[in-house]
Formats: C-alpha cells, structure tokens, sequence
C-alpha cells in the first residue's frame, strides 16, 4: 500500500499540541510522506529527529496556500491542521482557501486532536476514510 501523505499544520497556540500528537504517533508518522508549513514543521522535527519533515513555507507567507496547491494536485491525501479558534490571523483568507480546497477535493481534514486521533486509529485499522488517489 502507498505512504500515506499527510500534511500538518498548527496555529501557533496549536504548536505544542501537534508536536505532542506526532511524538505519540511517531511510529504511525514515520510510515508517511509528511509535509508541514514551515514552524510546524521544525517544531516537529526539533521534538522528532526520527520524522522526514519536508518544509514549506511559514503559514502566513504562503505555506497555508503552498500546501492547498499540493491538495488541487493530488498530492495530499490527508490534512491534519490543529486551528487557533480564539486569534485573529492575518491569513485568515489563506486558511479559508485552503480548507476549501480540502472540502473541494473531499480529503479527510482533521481541525482539532480529537479527530486527528479518530482519523490516524481508522487509518492504523486499514480503512482509508476518504479517496486515496
Ligand atoms: P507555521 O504556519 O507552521 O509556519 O506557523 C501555520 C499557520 O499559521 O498557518
């Protein structure tokens, strides 16, 4: 079976909770294809030496739309973005945009930990929970 692809991103509130999850799901992650905004993803990899992180662009210089691109072009088949729902954000459009796209693309996208945990225990059970592409 292909390495699933999976995108991470968090809010800077968010930060220590993914980096928490992906050090409690290591072992899950190091089986994917990860691609992260660009602090999210040196936070995880800071925390997991083990995990290939490849980085893109900070949030709010782009990497939220680097990473829908990505999505338009079948390259993401799960997106799991940890949001900050009590700050206003200045990329606040790029977020829309890229939440968008996943619903366009009908990717599974997982907003909070809770369902994070629900999609990575019905991935370990084998049973993808939107296309794979
Ligand atoms: P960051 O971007 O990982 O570079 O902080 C996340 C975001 O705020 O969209």
């Amino acid at each position: 079976m292909a390495r699933p692809r999976v995108a991470l991103i968090a809010h800077d509130q968010k930060k220590d909770d993914i980096v928490s999850f992906a050090r409690d799901h290591a072992l899950y992650l190091a089986g994917c294809d990860l691609v992260a905004t660009g602090t999210t993803g040196r936070h995880i990899a800071e925390a997991c030496p083990d995990l290939q992180i490849r980085c893109l662009k900070s949030g709010p210089l782009g990497g939220d739309q680097q990473i829908g691109a990505l999505i338009a072009e079948r390259g993401i088949d799960f997106l799991i973005f940890f949001v900050d729902p009590l700050t206003s954000m200045p990329h606040d459009v790029d977020v829309k945009a890229l939440m968008r796209l996943a619903i366009v693309y009908d990717i599974p996208m997982a907003l909070n930990r809770a369902t994070a945990e629900a999609l990575l225990r019905q991935e370990q059970a084998g049973a993808s929970p939107g296309p794979r592409n």
